[in-house]
């Protein structure tokens, strides 16, 4: 498979790392590409939006038409993980302030959501993810105010949910790539490759195969 991490602002580098160890420990054959145009989504099974600011990340992608590229990326079956500020990205509604996002998962996240008296903090949470707890990085993190019935909860901190997927797209409030735990880039991965096999089975389906 061939995973591209947005690299135009945030921890691009400790992603891809991440995503190679998980590869790795999981013997799926992975290439690993840094994404800066939207042209480079082209043939990617998989994308990662990175925390970071989304704001800076927002005028960053003004050079190019980045929406309608991601949206068509996530359309045609490409699975998206969004991170932190890449989460804010994929919900439907931003809140603190208002601002566009791509609306693939039908949610409403809440910038800097824990305000600046714990505007950083390390805790363990829930996951629904083989292996049990996970400790997670929480950095001007937002939290999830509201989530549509299509969405499910996958892992989750004192009872709210800081973990989603809906279909082929991932979001986590945390950061994943900080704590050489790479079950979340794992889960990512297989997402991805259902994915990949059930576009082949189309393919093969429409050839008779
Ligand atoms: N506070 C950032 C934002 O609103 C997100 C923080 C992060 O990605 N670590 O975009």
């Amino acid at each position: 498979m061939k995973i591209g991490v947005l690299a135009l602002q945030g921890d691009f580098a400790a992603h891809a790392a991440a995503l190679q160890q998980a590869a790795w420990g999981n013997s799926i054959a992975v290439e690993v590409l840094e994404v800066r145009r939207t042209a480079e989504l082209a043939g990617l099974d998989g994308l990662v939006l990175p925390g970071g600011e989304s704001t800076t990340l927002l005028n960053l992608m003004q050079d190019e038409p980045w929406f309608e590229a991601l949206r068509a990326f996530h359309r045609n079956g490409g699975t998206i993980l969004g991170t932190c500020a890449g989460a804010i990205l994929l919900s439907r509604e931003v809140l603190n302030p208002e601002q566009p996002s791509l609306g693939l998962i039908d949610a409403t996240i809440e910038r800097n959501g824990f305000g600046r008296q714990v505007d950083s903090f390390e805790t363990e949470i829930e996951v629904d993810i083989p292996g049990g707890r996970m400790t997670a990085v929480f950095i001007r993190a937002p939290r999830f105010r509201r989530l549509s019935g299509e969405v499910e909860v996958l892992g989750s901190w004192q009872g709210e949910p800081v973990l989603v997927r809906e279909g082929n797209a991932i979001a986590c409030t945390f950061h994943p790539e900080l704590t050489g735990d790479v079950r979340l880039h794992a889960l990512f991965l297989s997402v991805a490759q259902e994915a990949n096999h059930g576009s082949l089975n189309r393919v093969n389906e429409r050839c008779g195969a």
